[in-house]
């Protein structure tokens, strides 16, 4: 593999960033010793406030339950009217959010460069990309495998509920077991996403599939699920788990539904979305925050943050950056451990 070195090759642009949030990033509160239960209590409620993100996925993943799927006896053969339409919804899905954000933060630029946290522009006439442009081919690579990548999953759900061979439950009939899963499907996701990533960084795996995804060293809404498609395959794998554990359809539309929209909105490279200048609360109120600086920073450095705020993995690994320069000096010596075992492994 090659060596993970910074990008840019200029250390003190290394340091830079346009926008950072506030400084040092944290793990959650559950994450940290000694835990402190009103931390934990206050991050979870916040986490779940109207127009955040999760709320965003969940409401997106109630309305696809409510009008977008198919019905239980359509299902229970397979047929390409029902796993099409899926399809279809899936496009349409990723298109709003990705091509959406990037219209508003990037072709309109409707916000300049305000949150933003690496101001440089997005690659265009470089031959590391498809089309010399990094856009094209963010594009190309998302619309064509993540789509059809969904749709097989939630397909065969679909399938296996409707012939009795995944679980199925009425939320209101299982009204605690079904709140407590609304909760920790988002854990489950990270935890799941936090594995896969990792193992996306080991040898070969890296230099094969989850390179694609790293050419994108700045990134844009169109890069979030743009990647090797063996790589759509894991990512979207977690939706797996309902194929054993007893939930509600939209439970297991919320998995599928933060990758199509929520993969987009966490690389827009922008704190969060202003839908109005003006400041104050309706200002506070008409921001979307959807930025995830943890993500961004693995994107420069790499071989660090390979999960969440609320993922154990960087912990145990020793791998967290925390945005500060120390983070990014601790990095870059594991950088030099992982480089020399490579040489010495060669
Ligand atoms: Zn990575
Ligand atoms: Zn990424």
């Amino acid at each position: 593999m090659a060596d993970t070195a910074g990008p840019t090759g200029d250390a003190r642009s290394e340091t830079r960033w346009h926008h950072v949030p506030d400084l040092p990033i944290r793990m959650a509160p559950f994450l940290r010793w000694p835990m402190r239960p009103g931390e934990v209590v206050r991050h979870v409620a916040a986490s779940w406030r109207p127009f955040k993100p999760r709320v965003l996925i969940l409401v997106t993943a109630f309305v696809v339950w409510r009008w977008f799927t198919p019905s239980f006896d359509e299902a229970r053969t397979w047929s390409l009217d029902w796993v099409a339409a899926i399809w279809l919804r899936n496009v349409v899905l990723i298109s709003l959010a990705a091509g959406g954000a990037h219209l508003w933060l990037y072709r309109w630029n409707r916000q300049g460069d305000d949150l933003r946290y690496d101001a440089r522009p997005l690659g265009r006439d470089k031959r590391l990309f498809l089309f010399r442009d990094q856009v094209k081919d963010n594009i190309l690579l998302t619309i064509v495998p993540a789509p059809i990548a969904g749709a097989a999953y939630e397909s065969l759900w679909w399938w296996a509920a409707a012939n009795g061979h995944a679980p199925n439950l009425g939320f209101s009939d299982h009204l605690w077991w079904s709140l407590l899963l609304v909760l920790l499907v988002p854990l489950w996701s990270i935890g799941y996403f936090s594995v896969g990533h990792w193992l996306l960084h080991r040898g070969p795996m890296y230099r094969h599939v989850h390179s694609w995804h790293h050419r994108n060293v700045n990134v844009g809404p169109w890069s979030g699920l743009s990647m090797h498609p063996a790589e759509h395959v894991v990512l979207y794998g977690d939706a797996l788990l309902f194929l054993l554990l007893p939930a509600h359809p939209v439970h297991m539309l919320y998995i599928v539904v933060q990758h199509h929209i929520g993969a987009p909105l966490s690389h827009t490279g922008h704190h969060a979305i202003r839908f109005t200048r003006s400041e104050g609360r309706l200002g506070r109120i008409l921001t979307l925050p959807i930025g995830d600086f943890f993500h961004q920073v693995h994107h420069r450095f790499i071989e660090c943050n390979y999960g969440g705020e609320e993922s154990p993995m960087d912990g145990w690994l020793d791998s967290f950056h925390d945005g500060t320069p120390e983070g990014e000096q601790r990095t870059a010596e594991r950088r030099r451990r992982i480089n020399a075992n490579r040489r010495s492994a060669a």
